[in-house]
């Protein structure tokens, strides 16, 4: 059986698996992301070797291999422009990986890579064009037509987070002023929980996105206000986010995920519920919304598919 080897390179984890071509996943143990270049290197080439130790019984080596990861990755997909997470600056890894293992590699956004996956694999697998919307600590988006995933003319399309939702209005962590991340993004509703309800969760622990919903599920509480008030904000922002990309994209389906979802799941409804009440209808009449597959399944299918290698692209 054909395969190859995937990656997802994120900010505190790095996940390796064989991608069988009936989408079976040999997978390793996450690798713990360190900041250093050279050890994070030596980890990344031992998890890789580990996995081409221990090939399953039947199936071939693999013949490409495909990375997921955050950061700016200029056309080609041979390094990453600007690693937020990791030291990889400029650093040329799909050479790094031709040399160490004789395998052709490619690198891609892990927005794009998890639309790729899902369009492969997820619950509106085939939907084209397929939007997917990530609401986690920032908001990703990943966007698949014809087949294909939509990168833009520099690999550079689709920063929606970082548009404007209220002019002069809260600071993004970008830098800008009044962008959706500001107000719908994981890291914008838990600081301000922090700001506006206590420093701390009830716990005592730091606030999560979760920790949030939980109080404002109990209205007896104190600060419960404050926290739906938070909540209704981030929903109006998602949802107006979302409705504003399906208007102008008119998907045939969109996925929903990310960790804002996890631990605040009502958002969902409320998002498809405003986009069917304040779109068009050619845009909401057939438009489907579905869960995100769990963890990295989505970048390891997409960062496969974007080999080439594996599976037929569907137009
Ligand atoms: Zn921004």
């Amino acid at each position: 059986m054909r395969t190859v080897l995937a990656g997802d390179l994120g900010g505190t984890k790095c996940r390796f698996a064989l991608v069988a071509e009936d989408f079976t996943r040999h997978e390793s143990a996450p690798v713990p992301t360190v900041r250093e270049r050279a050890p994070f290197l030596g980890a990344f080439d031992q998890a890789i070797q580990g996995l081409l130790d221990t090939l399953p019984r039947g199936w071939q080596a693999p013949c490409a291999a495909g990375f997921g990861t955050a950061g700016v990755i200029p056309v080609g997909g041979a390094s990453i422009h600007h690693a937020p997470n990791l030291p990889l600056d400029g650093y040329p890894l799909a050479e790094h990986v031709r040399q160490r293992f004789g395998l052709p590699a490619v690198l891609l956004n892990d927005g794009r890579a998890s639309a790729l996956g899902e369009y492969q694999r997820g619950a509106a697998a085939g939907a084209d064009p397929l939007l997917c919307l990530f609401f986690g600590t920032g908001i990703g988006i990943g966007m698949v037509a014809d087949g294909r995933p939509h990168a833009g003319a520099d690999n550079a399309a689709g920063e929606i987070g970082h548009t404007i939702y209220r002019p002069s209005g809260r600071r993004c962590p970008c830098g800008g002023l009044g962008h959706f991340e500001a107000y719908c993004g994981g890291r914008a509703i838990v600081e301000r929980a922090a700001e506006e309800v206590a420093p701390a969760a009830p716990s005592g622990a730091a606030w999560t996105v979760g920790a949030v919903a939980a109080l404002a599920r109990a209205p007896a509480e104190p600060g419960a206000a404050a926290a739906a008030a938070i909540l209704s904000d981030a929903a109006l922002a998602a949802a107006v986010l979302t409705a504003n990309v399906c208007t102008l994209w008119n998907p045939r389906a969109c996925v929903l995920g990310g960790g804002v979802l996890q631990g605040w799941p009502e958002l969902a409804a409320q998002v498809a519920a405003f986009v069917a009440a304040e779109t068009s209808v050619p845009i909401h009449s057939q438009l489907r919304f579905v869960p995100a597959m769990e963890g990295s399944a989505a970048i390891l299918y997409g960062a496969a598919a974007a080999t080439g290698a594996l599976w037929h692209r569907a137009r």
